[in-house]
């Protein structure tokens, strides 16, 4: 059981209705082939992912088709084999129901693999750089929702040592149910994913923190660590309460350790994963297969057979829908997550992508949309729910009011977004959209700050170089000139061989100049 003390750790959170009865009943399901797949590039959080085919191409599954563009990126690999038929701006999830650059698949029904790197079964005396190249190559990102590129958390090199890997098996948002399924299935492959993260980060020890509402996962993982006799792993049940899988809370639930504002949990000596992340990991390194697939909660009122599915990436929502038994007569929208974190989508033929673990159908009455908002009348309800310690209320006034420095002051960017000020908000305001909103707007004007320092560094740095060239030229010419005036001159002993020399002498000049100056010499 777990311990309820911990609880005390963290401030706030809520207990909510779990609704997880719904879908963790039954075991993943494998969907097929939909007749296309459509593959966004900016499927994680940094910089899009680059194509590296053409349309007309055709490609083996597990073939990378866009590389990493950036440090903080990932690449996308082919979930199936088939043809690439077009390349351009597709509905994509995202809240504002964006358009953005998608590969379009059309598979060929074979499922051709590609030929796969060589799995690491030596992996305990591998040098961690190189499982790190191979968790990249993989383009594993954070599977908990974040989507961060894993091989950029792992790479802690210059920052404090690591001492202890905690494994976010929380699950704490309700309805979802994709990793408590995970575990309960592949408990040794998410085992085995943990042994190398510890491996690549040099951790001590390892802490699996899970909710005490999944008491079947949390045997499956004790008997696989059993298995494997790993007495540097423990599983830790924590209380049920949301939001205790936010990172900075499941690290103080599991060890008392603060992440500072603004701070890394690197900075004391954590860093956390999540398990279907570890999964991903242990198929890369010891099979080298790349993420190309996940599994997806399809859940809530609308759906007529709730439950979990593997599903390829760049399948179309309404393909994972009708696997659910399709639309039941209470269906009413479509949300990507969960019903506190999640968004209802704009376009419900958007893809699955990494970050996409649940699509919530919720019946009219399940999840009614939230009434009008009013104006705040300070009750501090807000304050005293939210697990950040935030003043979600200041946080509003100052989003609301544009003031994009205050609202920084107020730790704008410690809030988690969880939606735990909202749901007990007196006067329905929707707190987290005033959040986002200030977050973007923040971004975008560093995003037009770095480009513009970029471009002025770039114009500095060419004027800097043609200044450089200019002297170097001028240097050459001067020490030419010296070198003529110094050489002896014949002018004494043959008046006429002098003028040859002379004539010669200024010929000389004339085409190294001409070099100097980039133009061909003009024979005389
Ligand atoms: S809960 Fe709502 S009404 Fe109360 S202080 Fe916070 S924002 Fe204002
Ligand atoms: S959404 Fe942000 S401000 Fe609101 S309770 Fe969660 S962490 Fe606090």
């Amino acid at each position: 059981m777990a311990d309820t003390g911990v609880a005390a750790r963290i401030h706030g959170g809520l207990h909510l209705d779990e609704h997880k009865q719904e879908s963790n009943a039954t075991a993943i399901r494998t969907l097929g082939l939909p007749t296309r797949l459509v593959l966004p590039m900016h499927q994680h959080i940094g910089e899009p992912a680059e194509p590296l085919v053409r349309v007309g191409e055709t490609v083996l599954k597990g073939q990378m088709i866009a590389r990493a563009s950036d440090y903080v990126s990932a690449p996308v690999h082919a979930p199936t084999s088939g043809r690439v038929t077009a390349i351009g701006e597709y509905p994509v999830p995202h809240p504002s129901g964006l358009h953005d650059l998608c590969i379009v698949l059309e598979p060929d029904g074979e499922d051709r693999w590609d030929t796969l790197p060589p799995g690491f079964p030596d992996w305990r005396s591998t040098d961690p750089a190189e499982m790190r190249e191979r968790i990249r190559w993989a383009g594993i990102v954070g599977l908990g929702g974040a989507a961060f590129p894993t091989a950029v958390k792992v790479n802690t090199s210059g920052q404090r040592r690591i001492e202890t890997l905690i494994i976010n098996a929380a699950e704490c948002e309700p309805y979802i149910t994709c990793d408590d399924r995970l575990m309960r299935e592949q408990a040794a492959d998410i085992v085995d994913g943990i042994a190398i993260l510890r491996h690549v980060l040099g951790a001590e020890r390892c802490l699996i923190g899970i909710e005490d509402n999944k008491p079947e996962a949390a045997e499956a993982l004790r008997a696989a660590l059993g298995a494997t006799v790993d007495a540097a792993t423990d599983v830790v049940e924590v209380p049920t309460l949301y939001p205790s899988g936010g990172e900075r809370q499941l690290i103080m639930l599991l060890t008392g350790r603060e992440v500072p504002s603004h701070g890394l949990p690197a900075a004391v000596g954590v860093v956390c994963q999540n398990v279907a992340t570890a999964a991903a990991v242990a198929d890369a390194v010891l099979r080298g297969r790349p993420l190309i697939d996940r599994i997806v909660t399809v859940t809530g009122r609308g759906v007529v057979q709730p439950g979990n599915f593997r599903v390829r990436f760049g399948t179309p929502a309404p393909f994972v829908i009708d696997a659910a038994g399709g639309r039941s007569t209470d269906y009413h929208r479509l949300i990507l997550g969960g019903p506190m974190m999640g968004f209802s989508l704009h376009d419900h033929q958007v893809p699955v992508t990494k970050a996409s673990n649940c699509l919530l159908a919720p019946a009219a009455d399940e999840l009614p949309p939230s009434p009008t908002e009013r104006p705040c009348i300070r009750c501090g309800e807000c304050a005293r729910v939210c697990p950040a310690q935030l003043l979600p209320q200041q946080l509003y006034w100052q989003a609301r009011a544009q003031d994009f420095d205050k609202v920084q002051d107020y730790h704008l960017f410690d809030c988690i977004e969880c939606g735990c000020c909202a749901y007990v908000c007196p006067a329905h305001i929707p707190l987290v959209h005033y959040y986002r909103f200030a977050k973007t707007a923040i971004w975008a004007h560093e995003r037009d700050r770095d480009k513009s320092d970029l471009a002025r560094r770039r114009h500095e740095a060419r004027q800097a170089r043609l200044e450089r060239l200019e002297a170097e030229r001028k240097a050459r010419l001067r020490q030419k000139k010296e070198a003529l005036e110094q050489q002896p001159s014949a002018a004494g002993k043959d008046p006429k061989r002098a003028a040859i020399e002379a004539a010669m002498q200024r010929v000389a000049a004339k085409k190294a100049a001409q070099l100097d100056a980039g133009q061909a010499p003009n024979d005389e």
